[in-house]
């Protein structure tokens, strides 16, 4: 299993245009050494440095961007993408994903995340 083929369970979910709420509430992300890789490597490719951390504030945010806050995006880590789409991770806003993931189907990407990333 490919992390994106992980990432693939999770449902679309669309932010509030503007909106950087979670990125600017839980500090650094949370990641595995695969995604931790994969971010370093979008760094060096794309001759990026990440921000210094700020607080609560991720360093991979960016709001100056035109399309969006996260610099990294396209890399982000699962706990970003899984932020919003299941009921342990509901959108302090109220937005809400295409689809909210089941217990269990969270139960289940966390328990592929573990055996196949860690
Ligand atoms: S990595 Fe990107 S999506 Fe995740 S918290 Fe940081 S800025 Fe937000």
């Amino acid at each position: 299993m490919d992390v994106e083929d992980l990432y693939a369970l999770i449902p679309e979910f669309i932010c509030s245009e503007g909106c950087y709420e979670c990125c600017k509430n839980f500090g650094v992300p949370s990641r595995t050494k695969v995604e931790d890789a994969r971010i370093k490597k979008f760094l060096k490719d794309n001759s990026m440095q990440p921000g210094e951390a700020s607080g609560q504030t991720c360093p991979y945010l960016d709001e100056t961007l035109p399309e969006g806050g996260c610099s990294i995006y396209p890399v982000r880590p699962l706990i970003c993408r899984l932020y919003g789409t299941s009921p342990s991770y509901l959108c302090r806003m109220g937005v809400r994903p295409v689809r909210l993931l089941e217990e269990d189907e969270e139960e289940e990407i966390f328990y592929l995340y573990r055996k196949n990333f860690f």
